[in-house]
This record gives C-alpha cells, structure tokens and sequence, in this order.
C-alpha cells in the first residue's frame, strides 16, 4: 500500500521493492518478446471497456496496477519491439535506451535554457555532436533533437522562411498582406506528408506544396524540379525550399541530392534533407554514396528512433544555418533571461516548443553500449537480411520484387501466373495483407505506387534474425495460397 500519510510520493522502499520489479518484468518481455504474438487480437473499444469510467477516488496498490499491465494493456499491444515487426519504418527499443528513458524521466528536468539543466544542454550538444561525426557529416553542422521527424521537417521549413528577410514573416505574418508573392516549396511526389502538414501548420497552405514526378526508381526528377521552379518564377511565385528526401516511406528511393543542392545554390533556395529512416545507413561507409550530396544540405534530419535503435521519440536535425533558426523561434520572457544567454545555447531558441524532455541520455546510452561498431553491424545485419529476402521474392514465380531496394525495406506483390489483371492484383494483395496480418504473428504494411497496390517489408528492427525474415516468407506463402484456394478469389 501506499505512504501512511497522503502528503508526499511513494517510499524509497516501496519504490525499489516495485522497480526491481518492473525492470524484471521488462527483462522477461525482452527476453520472451517472441512469446507474444505481434498484433492484437482485438476490436476497437476493447481496451476502453476494461477500464472504469471514472477516475479512482482512493489509492490503489501498485500491486494491483501492475498486474493490470498484463490484464489490460498487454491484450492491446502491437509489439514494435517484436522481431515479426516489419511494418511502417519499425522502431525498436533497445534495452540500453529504454535506461536512458528511464533515468531520464527520474530526473523529470525541463531544458528550455541551459540554467534550467546544464546537464541536458551539455549533453545533448556532445551526443548530437557524436551522432554527426558517425554520420560522416561536415562540423558546421549544428544540432538539436526535437521529438520527431514532422517536428524537424517544420522546424527546417520555418527556418527557410526567415531566410525570406525583405518580406519581414516573422513581424507581419502573411495574412491581409498584398505584398507577398505566392510561397513555394518543392518535393518529391514521394515525400513524407508530414512537409505537407508543415506548410499547413506555418500557414503556407497546400498551394505551396509543388510535388516534383518521379523516375522508374521514384526518384525525384531535377529537371522538371528546374522547369517547376522557373514556371514559377515566371507567373510571380517565389520558390524558397526544396525537401529532398534520403529513403522515402513508400519505397525508401534515394533523391538525386548532390543534383538537387546544384540547383538550390543556383537558385538560391534552402535545401532540407529528410533521412528520417534512411540516415542512420549513413554510419556505413560503404553506404555513403547515397547521401552524396546530403553534405551540401542547409538541415538535415535522421531519426535514431527508426533505425537506431533509441526507443521513440527522438529526432536529429541538424542545420548549417542555426542563427536563422534562432531567429525564427527566439522569443525570451523576462522570467527566462539569466546571466549565460550571451555564452550558451539556450535550446527553447530553436523552436516551437518551450519545454524539453532529458533526451539525449537515451542516444548517449545507445551511442556507448552499442559504439560505432555495433550500430554498423546491426544495421549491415539488416541490409543483408534484406537482400536475402529479396532472393527469395525473386526467385518464387508468383511474387515479384515492385521497387529497387537501397535500404532494408523491401516492396514486392503477388502475382500468380496467370493472373495480369491490375484491379484482380491490387484486390488480390490487399486481401492477401489482411490475411497475414490477421495470422498476428507477423506485422506488414503497405502502400500504392501510382495505382499498384505494395506490400512492403521493412527489415530494421533490432531483434530481427535470419529466421523471423524466413518464417515470415514461409508465411506469406501459406497465405498466399490460401487464397488461391479460396472462394473469394474465384469467384
Ligand atoms: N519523413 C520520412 C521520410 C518518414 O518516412 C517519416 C515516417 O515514417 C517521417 C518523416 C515522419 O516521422 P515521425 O513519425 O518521426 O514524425
């Protein structure tokens, strides 16, 4: 039970005796994660039903909450952790940065200026500083971790804006205003649509999303980027951003980079890289050749959350150009002046958000335990995990491989002989995602290039072996005969 009086937290006693016990219970999960199966076999309201309606009016055990982890949250949970995850862009915590987490959340600091945690501020210079060095990136990289890559892109896209000094955004915003042109960002028709949302949420509108069409290995064409931007110019738009993206979410294509920074420079127009998954790949040097170019980028960003291994959420943005950033966000209140702001960063400067969370304690856990050599081999681990699985979609005659894969994400699609009609196809394997994933014991995710319906197999979780990638092939297969077998498909 609980302290004798209700005026403090829980007793150091109570609080060992139950965190020994919660850090053997996620020892055991760790260790059994194979145990679960990936997906819940659950309905939509399932886990609201198992709750009370009403907040607990006296103090409850923390026996009785714990148990409820199994009893209520566990029959919910789509393990992200689990090796059957191949999924999205999968994001496994690994047992070093879920310690970070958790010695983060004791301390409970808040960063907004360095006074307030010079610890989190040190901290999270040095770790963003190592994370750069890992990535192969130049020293005039700046950093700062925001919580995830939508924050980062809309942060870099901000950051373009105050470059656009004549037009004074910051002071006068855009709204009733004759004397700002039409604003105009550039991407690939495959980038994320969290840069969409950035130009909602900064008030640009969708208009100002100018979607570039793509190659054969959908990758973003500078041509017609060159022709979009001058078409532009002409009808008195002002282009002022271009995002290219390393590892797009559908496919994982690679945008021509160093072609599209030759442009920016022309064009005078801030180029952000979004590596949100593909990034972490940069800690391989035989990798490098597909960030060549990133080099030349105003911001980056990569999320050691995807395929670092660093439980979510933490995002890396990285910018050459930090001043404009500052500019764009810094507003200081009396109450947050101190003595230091002359000589240190203040990370509430650099962005939206005043609070900040003790983040980089989890990186550096992650960055040490694993160190650069043990990031590199998981992540060639899982690269060549994905070549094998592309032999073998390869090699059966009725899946076909739908996209180059540079990374660990696989598209592929069954198409049985005989069967060449695109409608059949699509409904084919969409009923064939549905099938596997209602097996719950692996987890696998889609997507449409144009009108072609995908099955993607994204391999980048940490413990994923050899055999979870040939089951889950084993099963795809069982399933996919099934439904060749099937009424539904005849008919
Ligand atoms: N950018 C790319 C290329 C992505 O693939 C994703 C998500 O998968 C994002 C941005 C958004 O990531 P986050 O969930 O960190 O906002």
């Amino acid at each position: 039970m609980n302290s004798s009086n209700n005026h403090g937290d829980m007793p150091a006693e109570d609080f060992r005796k139950y965190g020994y016990q919660l850090i053997d219970w996620i020892a055991d999960f760790f260790a059994e994660i194979d145990k679960h199966a990936v997906l819940p076999n659950i309905q939509p309201g399932d886990i609201v039903n198992k709750l009370p309606h009403r907040p607990p009016v006296s103090s409850e055990s923390m026996d009785k909450i714990l148990s409820d982890i199994d009893k209520v949250i566990m029959p919910g949970m789509t393990h992200w952790n689990h090796p059957n995850f191949f999924a999205y862009f999968s994001s496994s915590g690994s047992a070093p940065g879920v310690l970070g987490e958790l010695i983060g959340s004791a301390f409970n600091i808040n960063g907004m200026v360095w006074q307030s945690c010079p610890s989190s501020t040190e901290l999270e210079k040095v770790t963003m500083d190592w994370l750069r060095q890992l990535l192969g990136l130049p020293e005039e990289y700046w950093g700062i971790i925001y919580d995830t890559a939508s924050t980062s892109n809309l942060h870099a896209i901000a950051a373009a804006r105050e470059q656009l000094t004549d037009l004074k955004l910051r002071e006068k915003g855009m709204c009733g205003r004759t004397d700002v042109p039409r604003l105009r960002i550039y991407l690939s028709e495959h980038a994320h649509s969290s840069v969409d949302k950035a130009a909602i949420t900064l008030g640009f509108g969708m208009d100002s999303i100018c979607k570039i069409p793509v190659d054969e290995s959908f990758r973003m064409k500078p041509s017609l980027l060159q022709e979009a931007i001058q078409a532009d110019r002409s009808k008195g738009w002002r282009p002022f951003c271009v995002v290219a993206t390393i590892g797009t979410t559908s496919t994982t294509s690679v945008d021509p980079t160093s072609e599209i920074a030759d442009i920016c420079e022309r064009e005078n127009l801030w180029l952000h890289v979004d590596a949100a998954y593909g990034g972490s790949a940069a800690i391989l040097p035989e990798k490098r050749d597909l960030f060549y170019g990133w080099e030349r980028a105003d911001s980056i960003v990569m999320n050691p959350h995807k395929w670092m291994f660093v439980p979510i959420d933490l995002s890396a943005f990285y910018t050459r150009k930090p001043a404009l950033l500052r500019q764009a966000f810094s507003l200081v209140p009396e109450y947050l002046k101190t003595e230091h702001d002359e000589v240190t960063d203040n990370f509430m400067d650099y962005g939206f958000q005043l609070g900040r969370r003790f983040r980089s304690l989890k990186l550096w856990f992650v960055l040490r335990y694993f160190g650069q050599e043990g990031l590199a081999s998981r992540i060639r681990y899982h690269l060549e995990l994905a070549k094998e699985f592309i032999q073998l979609v390869e090699d059966h005659p009725s899946f076909e491989v739908m996209a180059p894969a540079p990374f660990s994400t696989v598209c592929f699609r069954f198409h049985p002989e005989g069967t060449d009609d695109e409608n059949k196809l699509n409904q084919l394997n969409e009923k064939l995602l549905q099938a596997i994933n209602a097996t719950h014991q692996i987890f696998l995710s889609h997507t449409k290039l144009g009108e072609t319906y995908i099955i993607r197999f994204a391999i980048s979780n940490l413990r994923t072996e050899k055999e979870h990638v040939e089951r889950a092939w084993k099963l795809i297969q069982t399933e996919a005969q099934k439904l060749i077998d099937s009424f539904m498909y005849t008919s």
